[in-house]
């Protein structure tokens, strides 16, 4: 039978492959110990792939093996590969077409669940975090949004989201040892009410289309974002000078200011529609961390509610939108099970050094677009208030190894290394 945390009382299953990437960055052995999750990230993934910029030579059966062998408690896994992945960027879009459902079930999603359903592995806790940013899209970049695209658009219309997702969910969900967390945005993205209730309801459809909700075990905020765990300064509820801090350009109404917050409150929803009452958050802190010396060490004394929040806020990105390579970011909590009310585990499942998209336009045949969104001179668009994307230059594709980035990383992290 499953267990309500998979993650308490368990260490954490090292992926060499990330382990000696780190390794290869002055200093990199001061966090190269930490449990990463491992990207399933294209169906050559499963078998492992040769030359491919994000994977190594190991695949599924291998991590699981070494997990063994490390006497791992739990091994994490991303299932990310949908049919029209990615649909409202152009940094990840994958090698699936809008229409391949079929085979998103058959040659990628049934393979894994095999691997997975080895009874050699029966004791290890295997943790599926399933498609990342992919049911929020569905939400937020769809019809007459601002921010809408005609892959969303698609996706929404086709159903190949919530079906991908509904299939993934059964086919994982199975067994008694494995665990099913859905992607679920951050803060910054569905924390306004018009998202919020929404992006709820399609998280219940994608479960009821897995046939029981119950195959959903929990979820997870900020996978490969940057929003700040806890504004120590300011809480939503905040007031300067008689304004609310929702006022702020920064917030901009949104109703939370902070992961945590956010996350617990999710939860708290996602309860309230009908998903177990036993579900567990987890929060990706793999680079949201925003230490050094930009850090505020104090709250703002400025009665100005934009310079009150600029001044005092810990997330320091030029907009909340933002999500590529994002410069001055630092490495968050290391993994912690259990850490607050409602959260199964602070866990790295973005592996600090991977790149989120290239800074200019790199051929190469993984299915890696160039998305502005990463290129430092780019002046912004409808999803993230038309701001400077804050990237930083010198990015190789999506997944590739970022050296420069790690460094800045570590030098940034928050806690301190
Ligand atoms: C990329 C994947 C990669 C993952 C982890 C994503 O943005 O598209 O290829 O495995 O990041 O770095």
């Amino acid at each position: 039978n499953k267990v309500d945390n998979p993650y308490a009382g368990a260490r954490g299953y090292v992926n060499p492959e990330w382990k000696a990437k780190a390794e290869s960055v002055s200093g990199g052995s001061r966090v190269s110990n930490n449990p990463t999750a491992v990207w399933i990230d294209r169906i050559a993934a499963i078998e492992g792939t040769d030359g491919s910029s994000s994977n190594g030579s190991m695949g599924v059966r291998d991590h699981l093996d070494r997990a063994l062998t490390q006497g791992a408690g739990y091994i994490q896994f991303v299932i990310y590969n949908l049919p029209g992945r990615d649909c409202a960027a152009l940094a990840s879009n994958g090698e699936l077409g809008p229409s391949e459902l079929p085979r998103y079930k058959t040659a990628y999603i049934d393979p894994i669940a095999a691997i997975q359903a080895d009874p050699k592995y029966a004791a290890l806790r295997i943790i599926n975090i399933v498609e990342i940013d992919s049911l929020p899209n569905l939400v937020t970049n769809v019809g007459s949004a601002p921010g809408a695209t005609a892959a969303c658009d698609t996706m929404k219309a086709n159903g190949g989201y919530v079906q991908g997702i509904g299939y993934a969910l059964n086919k994982l969900g199975a067994l008694a040892n494995t665990y099913n967390y859905v992607d679920a945005a951050h803060h910054g993205w569905i924390g306004w009410d018009s998202n919020f209730a929404p992006t709820a309801d399609i998280m219940l459809q994608a479960a009821q289309a897995s046939g029981n909700v119950k195959n959903v075990h929990g979820f997870i905020t900020n996978t490969a974002n940057y929003s700040a765990l806890r504004e120590t300064f300011f809480t939503v509820g905040t007031n300067v000078g008689g304004t609310s801090v929702r006022q702020s350009k920064w917030v901009d109404w949104n109703q939370y200011v902070d992961e945590l917050s956010f996350a617990q409150a999710f939860r708290t929803k996602l309860v309230s529609i009908g998903f177990d009452s036993g579900i567990g958050m987890l929060i990706d802190t793999s680079r949201n961390g925003w230490g050094g010396s930009a850090r505020p060490t104090a709250a703002s004394t400025s009665t100005n509610v934009d310079t009150f929040v600029n001044e005092s806020r810990i997330d320091r990105r030029i907009h909340a939108g933002n999500w590529c390579n994002q410069s001055g970011a630092g490495l968050g909590e290391r993994p912690t099970a259990a850490p607050a009310a409602g959260i199964d585990a602070y866990v790295w499942v973005k592996p600090p050094g991977e790149s989120d998209g290239s800074s200019t336009l790199i051929p190469n045949d993984e299915g890696k677009g160039f998305d502005r969104m990463c290129d430092p001179t780019y002046t912004g668009n409808a999803r993230n208030g038309n701001s400077m994307s804050g990237a930083l230059a010198g990015a190789p594709i999506s997944g590739a190894w970022f050296a420069a980035q790690f460094s800045q990383l570590m030098a940034n992290a928050y806690p301190a290394l």
